[in-house]
């Protein structure tokens, strides 16, 4: 066992502050990392907020890791001391049920161990996630980094962009495809950028009148202003799909009604309160209601090749590890365009 610095916190809503934890021993198959960079989801507000059920203390948030290795188990073979890697939210699954038989660790049949806050099976006690100085996790649900020039902004790829990469390619986004992407915040505007680079013609719907103007400088095709019932009306059954990336409550069935026959809205986000739907939504012109967690291990490497291949990173801004709490609040009112990623190296 090893003692590790990290920022947590030991009350609901309270701020976070250094704290000590201890990362395992290695295991054969381990590998630890220094963490270098790590995104600001808002899976880790809610869950800070208590909007996920009462959380396991101390709590340490973060899940998109982004580090150097600093040591292997002996049976590792495919990572090198000094290599870039990632981890995203996935840290342990059955491995042989049916989901993980298909590469879909995020729905195993036996409950996934996600990278921070979650009971682990086999230590005993919880995860802690990124916001610390040093990560350990199995090598099968370790990311290998490609190179990119923008590294701080790879990290939220680990999240944000394999939950928006993982629909848009399983409801296959691409030429053709007319595709809706709702809420431009960390997720929404990767979803953007991903759905262009495999060629769907991309409107954006916004709350925000300034995202309205930036859309197209992020690759958007059109954008609308959700509040503008003329630019609403105009698009009624004209999009294949719809991508709902909002964090709070919102009306669902607005966004149904620009469906065209057969299209589906799938919601990622997860506001804390229950969405309604009216019956006539869906009912009228065949349309679905569906949603997507995350994405598999294999698909979340698929995804980071391609968003390197394609240039795609997020943007926004990096704050060091110190500033965690005045990232929280601006993320909480809005205030980020579009994601945070904490420098975890002065810890
Ligand atoms: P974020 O950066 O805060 O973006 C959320 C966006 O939702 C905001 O930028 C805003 O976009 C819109 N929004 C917020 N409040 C709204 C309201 N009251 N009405 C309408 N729109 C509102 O959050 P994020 O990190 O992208 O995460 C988005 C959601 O996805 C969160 O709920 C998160 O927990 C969830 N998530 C799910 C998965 C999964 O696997 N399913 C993975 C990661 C995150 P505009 O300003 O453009 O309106
Ligand atoms: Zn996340």
């Amino acid at each position: 066992m090893k003692e590790v610095k990290a920022y947590g916190t030991n009350a609901v809503s309270a701020p976070l502050h250094e704290l000590t934890i201890t990362r395992r021993t290695l295991r054969p198959h381990d590998i630890e990392f220094e963490v270098l960079y790590c995104g600001i989801c808002h899976s880790d507000l809610h869950r800070l907020k208590g909007e996920f059920g009462e959380p396991f203390f101390p709590l340490v948030p973060g899940h998109e890791i982004l580090g150097r290795i600093t040591a292997l188990g002996e049976e590792v073979r495919d990572f090198k001391i000094g290599e870039l890697v990632g981890v995203g939210c996935i840290v342990d699954s059955c491995g042989h049920c049916d989901s993980c038989h298909e590469g879909l660790e995020q729905f195993c049949e036996e409950g996934v161990t996600f990278s921070f806050n979650s009971l682990d099976k086999v230590s005993g006690g919880h995860t802690f996630g990124g916001f610390s100085k040093s990560y350990v996790c199995e090598d099968r649900y370790v990311l290998h980094m490609p190179s990119f020039d923008n590294l701080p902004m790879a990290a939220p790829l680990l999240c944000a962009g394999i939950t928006v990469y993982s629909p848009l390619r399983h409801w296959q986004a691409g030429p053709g495809k007319k595709v809706g992407i709702l809420g431009i915040g960390g997720l929404g505007h990767l979803a953007v950028r991903i759905a262009k680079a495999m060629g769907a013609e991309v409107t954006v719907f916004t709350t925000s009148p300034s995202k309205v103007a930036d859309a197209a400088r992020l690759g958007a095709d059109h954008a609308v202003l959700s509040s503008d019932e003329a630019a609403m009306k105009a698009l009624r059954g004209k999009l294949d799909f719809i991508l709902d990336t909002v964090s709070a409550g919102h009306d669902v069935d607005r966004y149904l009604g620009l469906l065209r026959h057969d299209g589906s809205l799938v919601v990622v986000g997860l506001p804390s309160e229950p969405l309604s739907v009216a019956a006539y939504s869906i009912v009228r012109g065949r349309r679905s209601l569906s949603g997507s967690n995350i994405g598999g291990i294999a698909e979340t490497q698929e995804m980071l090749d391609f968003c390197y291949q394609h240039g795609i990173v997020a943007e926004g801004e990096v704050l060091p590890i110190s500033q965690v709490n005045e990232a929280l609040d601006r993320l909480e009112r809005g205030d980020i365009r579009y994601r945070f990623v904490l420098d975890v190296t002065e810890l």
